[in-house]
């Protein structure tokens, strides 16, 4: 299979570069950068790191969609959009973790899968999909009496917040009680702002240093507090998780796909 990596130079893609290239089943098919990129015209694989492969970097992503059987893409939100435009019209799969989408921005995204399969998902890791789980299946035994609160850390280099991740899990809670998130969302407190109301999930975001990404939600409630708690310690599990959606997209109809979806955890 040919896959691929539009932001070839990023931090993740220079992993998803080597990831593909260290993985049996598929092969690298290039990369792409923003125009004006100062890596355009450099070997896709000498900066991921790796030997040379011949491949270089370039600003045509309608190229690399024709020459591709999906494309990974960990960007920003209007370009990752351009890219399901590109993604639709060439019939390629699109693995997308660009974080930080507005909500009509994902509508678009889901209205592009409906001509090519699109897998959507904040965060790529097997581990913070089971955690996903875990917490619309807490939220939903314990119900109101526990108060749902999310902290999340990440690098300094965060554009957005909370994570994306942070708003799945937020989501997933919401679920679990069935509620929709956009109705209970507290995304951050400052001042005097009153006791705290019931049914509420609250976000907290921390940033500093180089953490890859933590994440626990806290069921608090009266005498007693459950904690669910993941720590990324390599951003290799995000590659190794948006390589192996890439894989699982071979054959599959057009449609907007989870990470749970891949994994079989899909509801
Ligand atoms: P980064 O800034 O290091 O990389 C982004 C790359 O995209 C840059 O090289 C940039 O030049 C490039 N880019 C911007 N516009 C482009 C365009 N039009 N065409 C081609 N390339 C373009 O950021 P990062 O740390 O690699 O993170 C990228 C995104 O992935 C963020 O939204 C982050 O939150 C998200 N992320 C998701 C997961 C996950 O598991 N889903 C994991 C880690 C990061």
């Amino acid at each position: 299979m040919k896959i691929g990596v539009v932001g070839c130079t990023g931090r993740m893609g220079r992993m998803v570069v080597a990831e593909i290239t260290g993985t049996g089943g598929c092969e690298l098919a290039g990369g792409t950068e923003s125009a004006g990129h100062p890596k355009l015209g450099e070997d896709v694989s000498t900066v991921a790191g790796l030997a040379a492969s011949g491949l270089k970097v370039s600003d045509d992503p309608a190229a690399l969609f024709s020459a591709s059987d999906a494309v990974i893409d960990f960007t920003v939100p209007e370009a990752t959009l351009h890219h399901a435009g590109l993604a639709a019209d060439s019939s390629t799969a699109l693995v997308a973790g660009t974080t930080g989408m507005g909500d009509e921005q994902v509508s678009a995204l889901g209205r592009a899968a409906a001509r090519a399969p699109i897998v959507l998902a904040p965060n790529f890791s097997a581990g913070v999909n089971l955690l996903l789980g875990l917490t619309e299946q807490v939220a939903g035994v314990l119900g109101e009496d526990f108060d749902i609160e999310i902290v999340e850390m990440h690098h300094k280099h965060k554009v957005d917040a909370p994570s994306g991740t942070a708003l799945g899990l937020g989501e997933a809670a919401a679920k679990g009680r069935g509620v929709g998130l956009n109705q209970v969302a507290d995304r951050g407190r400052d001042g005097i702002t009153g006791e705290r109301q019931p049914g509420r999930i609250g976000f907290a975001a921390l940033r500093g240093g180089d953490v890859v990404g933590e994440h626990t939600v806290v069921f608090a409630g009266a005498g007693e507090r459950i904690e669910l708690t993941h720590k990324a310690a390599s951003r290799v599990i995000f590659a190794r998780g948006a390589v192996r959606a890439a894989l699982w997209t071979e054959g599959r109809p057009a449609g907007l796909y989870s990470m749970m979806d891949v994994l079989g955890f899909g509801s």
